[in-house]
């Protein structure tokens, strides 16, 4: 049986104060000499801040015991490090980990916004899965997210939030205690890999995105090499260069068709953006290399992308890229239009890959039992239509002028 915990876990900030998390170093600093401290000080302090929050993961700043008094409480009165709430943790039968999230508004008129983040345990590594926006403002046809209309984008704090909240609940930070249930990894960090793979299309939030992998990629910081980095993208062509010589992760590809009538119908984005144009941008993405190859993502729905002959087509197309490829069983959703592709057909299809010189690893489900395997995310946050945040804004400022 999966375990469900909900708690109402409250370091959720007070408004007064603004978070500071996703600021890089010399945003830190600007911050810092706006509540007063004195210029030659500045690059100190904001290198010791960034350092507590990142790599020790405090999440207050009575713990930085570093900084001065005076200064820890001016920066606990002005300025917040603190967590969403967790609405729900769910533990999966097979140690995968999903946590329901709440970020606060991030405006006036906004509501408190939900997403899902999860960890996947595996015996050499922990890969933490992380959300760029609430829902997507595409819609393939197979994934459970593309049927929540897009809320919002997620901002760099929100992101990296999503990091070190779960550190904080694996005991991921230097001497804290990890669960010893046996579903996590030992070794000196249970969270070695971040797969931008949750909700929403990160390069369509790309500002934001690099932000917070920059800072995840920081020896200073998270400290994860780009190596351990994945960003995985529907296909939006023009981001892709700036996502190598910009953010210099390693990149995803959903890829799913091989042909572009069947590929508009599942990806929409295709439309735009045709298979030809997609993989010119591959052949050329900065930093590809043997030693860093592209993924290829292919999620295998039965009698629809899943031919031999399309196997055939995949290794084809994608000759003198340097790929992997990963072969994703279809992971059903409530009303979900699709079925997964028959075992023996996938091992068929991988055989084929293989042949070719893919070592093709067909991705084992994860965490099915509590919808946190690929393409099963989704919350219940909805958007906010704008006449009613204007009402929403108005009746604030109402209550604001009545005080
Ligand atoms: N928006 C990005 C990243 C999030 S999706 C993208 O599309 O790449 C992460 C991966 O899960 C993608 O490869 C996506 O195509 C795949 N996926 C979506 N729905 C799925 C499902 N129901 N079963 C299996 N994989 C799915
Ligand atoms: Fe959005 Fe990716 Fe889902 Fe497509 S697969 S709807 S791009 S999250």
């Amino acid at each position: 049986m999966p375990t469900t915990l909900i708690e109402a876990t409250s370091t959720a900030p007070n408004l007064a104060q603004t978070s500071v998390l996703g600021l890089d170093r010399p945003a830190l600093a600007g911050r810092l000499a706006e509540i007063g401290v004195p210029e030659k000080q500045l690059r100190m302090r904001s290198n010791q801040l960034f350092h507590w929050i990142y790599n020790r993961g405090a999440t207050d700043f009575e713990a930085m015991t570093t900084i001065s008094k005076a200064l820890r409480q001016t920066l606990a009165e002005t300025f917040s490090i603190a967590r969403p709430t967790i609405v729900a943790e769910q533990v999966s039968t097979d140690g995968t980990r999903k946590w329901l999230l709440r970020f606060p508004p991030n405006g006036p008129g906004e509501a408190p916004v939900d997403v899902e983040t999860v960890y996947i345990p595996e015996s050499d590594r922990g890969t933490l899965c992380v959300s760029s926006q609430v829902g997507c403002t595409l819609t393939c046809t197979f994934c459970h997210t593309g049927t929540q209309t897009l809320v919002r984008n997620l901002t760099a704090g929100e992101i990296l939030a999503q990091i070190l909240t779960a550190r904080d609940r694996i005991g991921d930070w230097p001497g804290a205690h990890r669960p010893t249930d046996g579903l996590i990894p030992e070794g000196d960090r249970a969270i070695t890999n971040v797969v931008m793979m949750g909700m929403g299309e990160p390069l369509y939030n790309f500002d934001h995105v690099k932000d917070a992998l920059l800072i995840a990629s920081d020896g200073e910081g998270i400290s994860l090499s780009k190596r351990r980095i994945t960003l995985s993208t529907s296909g939006v062509v023009p981001m892709i260069a700036r996502c190598g010589d910009e953010i210099g992760v390693m990149l995803a590809i959903s890829l799913h068709a091989v042909r572009d009538d069947l590929r508009n119908e599942l990806v929409p984005l295709n439309r735009k953006y045709p298979i030809a144009d997609l993989l010119e941008a591959c052949r050329t993405y900065p930093g590809a290399s043997n030693a860093r190859r592209i993924t290829f993502e292919y999620v295998m729905l039965k009698d629809i992308n899943d031919s031999l002959a399309d196997a055939r087509e995949l290794v084809r197309l994608l000759a003198g890229i340097p790929a992997k490829i990963n072969l994703i069983p279809f992971n059903p959703w409530p009303g979900s239009p699709y079925a997964c592709s028959d075992w023996d057909q996938i091992e068929r299809f991988a055989e084929i890959v293989n042949r070719a010189g893919y070592a093709s690893p067909v991705r084992t489900p994860r965490g099915r039992d509590i919808m946190a395997a690929c393409g099963q995310l989704k919350s219940e946050s909805e958007r906010i239509p704008a006449w009613k945040k204007r009402e929403i804004a108005a009746g604030i400022a109402e209550r604001a002028g009545a005080l």
